[in-house]
């Protein structure tokens, strides 16, 4: 499906720069050189390459003042080439994540972080995060019309578990939303048509905690080493028990990953887009 995407939005790239010579543009921060981070930079970067769009990456080195990144972020709001603005998380800690986000022009927020684009999500426009984005796109695409079906979201983070509740809400879902103090997640979790797990808790759900036949969203993303020392990574939830009573399981990596991506890439050109009607 991420596949699918990405050509959708490269035929529409292809369409823009040849209607409106505009080729979408999108910047990418990243502050010091967290390993995981990079390789998530890397797809990303390799991701607008493969649609036809400009990258703009600003690397900075880990001592990188949160001065010289909210002057940079003051620069990219005004550079007409560039359309949106992704910050890669984590930020060192000498940086104040809220404060720069803060600072993005909400029309450049791809990431869908910023405090407009939050509030958006409770009507609707705006750019939605990518990660939620992917999964509601899965989920229409595995089940069609969504209404009425009971959504059980594991997570309330601002990155996926609440935009998450907000957006099952706006396609008729029934949402439980549940987080580290919930009680009884197995209970709520049984009650689930559909499971979407972001929580960073390695197998965290078990098989016997899924309704028969329930549409399973794995988003977690956990390192773990192996008996023979290699790094692997699995999701939240334990696929093999899983997948014997899921009607359907997105799996890691390979599932939410290359959606994330894919949402990326609309909401750049979707960024490019909305710059491009807003000069006319
Ligand atoms: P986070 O740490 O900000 O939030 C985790 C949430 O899970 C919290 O709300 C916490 O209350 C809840 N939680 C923790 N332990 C729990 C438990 N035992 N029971 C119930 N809830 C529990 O994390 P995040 O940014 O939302 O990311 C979650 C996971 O998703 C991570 O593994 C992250 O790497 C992954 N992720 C993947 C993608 C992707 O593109 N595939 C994108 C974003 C995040």
């Amino acid at each position: 499906m991420a596949k699918r995407l990405r050509a959708d939005v490269k035929k529409r790239v292809k369409t823009l720069v040849a209607d409106c010579g505009i080729t979408p543009g999108l910047a990418v921060i990243s502050v010091g050189d967290d390993p995981a981070s990079k390789i998530y930079l890397r797809n990303k970067l390799n991701g607008l390459a493969d649609v036809g769009m400009r990258a703009f990456e600003h690397s900075l080195a880990g001592d990188t003042t949160q001065e010289f990144v909210l002057d940079l972020i003051h620069k990219l709001n005004k550079d007409r080439a560039v359309h949106g603005i992704l910050v890669q998380i984590p930020l060192p800690s000498h940086i104040d994540i809220d404060l720069v986000i803060q600072q993005i022009r909400p029309d450049k927020d791809v990431d869908g972080l910023h405090d407009q684009n939050m509030g958006r999500l409770l009507s609707q426009g705006g750019l939605v995060p990518c990660t939620p984005l992917g999964c509601i796109a899965m989920l229409r695409d595995q089940l069609g019309d969504l209404s009425g079906l009971h959504a059980v979201v594991v997570g309330r983070s601002r990155l996926v578990g609440k935009p998450l509740a907000q957006l099952l809400l706006r396609e008729h879902c029934t949402v439980t939303v549940t987080h580290s103090q919930t009680r009884n997640l197995p209970t709520l979790c049984q009650m689930a048509d559909i499971l979407i797990v972001a929580a960073g808790r390695p197998k965290l759900i078990q098989g016997e905690w899924i309704k028969p036949g329930a549409t399973v969203i794995d988003v977690g993303i956990n390192r773990i080493q192996t008996d023979d020392g290699k790094i692997r990574l699995i999701g939240d939830v334990d696929f093999d028990s899983a997948l014997k009573k899921a009607g359907a399981i997105t799996p890691v990596p390979g599932g939410v990953g290359p959606m994330t991506i894919a949402c990326l890439l609309l909401n750049t050109l979707q960024a490019a887009v909305t710059a491009q009607s807003n000069r006319i």
